[in-house]
């Protein structure tokens, strides 16, 4: 299957370098499963400018990857979904040096496949057009592929538990479990192919 991951709060632990910078540039401690703009700004930790400043210390300085860790068994089943014969693409919002800085990234961590920015003021509808599994930690990226890509799973985190995922995504908890749902997702395809072969 053709399977699409968002990069950041998938792939890498976006909430845990927002925390890491908190702390070490801003003195601020700050819970990394709920780090996003929403609960920085609401709890005034920083203002909506200095927001954007930090966002352009998060992902556009060349040795933030030095400080980015994996989500949790990120790194050890997208390789098993690639040797399962499972065709992974990462598609983010990331470009230019923010998009270098990912490259990277996964460059040191053995991770070989292709990755596609596209803005961060852009849907990714068009970019994920014949994908069949789409992973993205925002339920609003989900939301406007719902057209085009009929597996769609948001990763659960602290900061996006608020949203009401039904009717749009399944939500999962962790790799583990994903890697789960798109096991059993081939199993039962593979079983109606076989299936259909029988009755033609
Ligand atoms: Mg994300």
């Amino acid at each position: 299957m053709k399977i699409g991951l968002d990069f950041d709060g998938v792939v890498s632990n976006l909430g845990k370098l927002k925390a890491f910078v908190l702390k070490k540039v801003y003195g601020v401690s700050v819970p990394h499963t709920k780090a996003d703009a929403f609960y920085i700004i609401e709890n005034k930790i920083l203002s909506r400018d200095g927001y954007i400043a930090f966002k352009k210390l998060i992902y556009e300085d060349i040795d933030a990857h030095l400080f980015m860790e994996p989500v949790r068994g990120a790194v050890t089943n997208i390789k098993k979904l690639q040797a399962d014969g499972h065709e992974v693409k990462i598609v983010t919002a990331r470009t230019g040096v923010a998009l270098d800085v990912a490259n990277k990234w996964l460059k040191k961590h053995h991770l070989h496949l292709p990755i596609e920015g596209i803005g961060f003021e852009n849907t990714k509808h068009d970019a994920v057009k014949g994908f069949d599994i789409y992973v993205d930690d925002l339920l609003i990226q989900l939301s406007q592929m719902m057209d085009v890509v009929p597996h769609r799973y948001l990763f659960s985190w602290g900061y996006n538990e608020k949203y009401d995922e039904m009717g749009i995504a399944h939500r999962v908890k962790s790799w583990h479990k994903l890697y789960d749902e798109i096991w059993n997702l081939e199993h039962a395809r593979k079983k109606r192919k076989q299936k259909h072969a029988l009755h033609t």
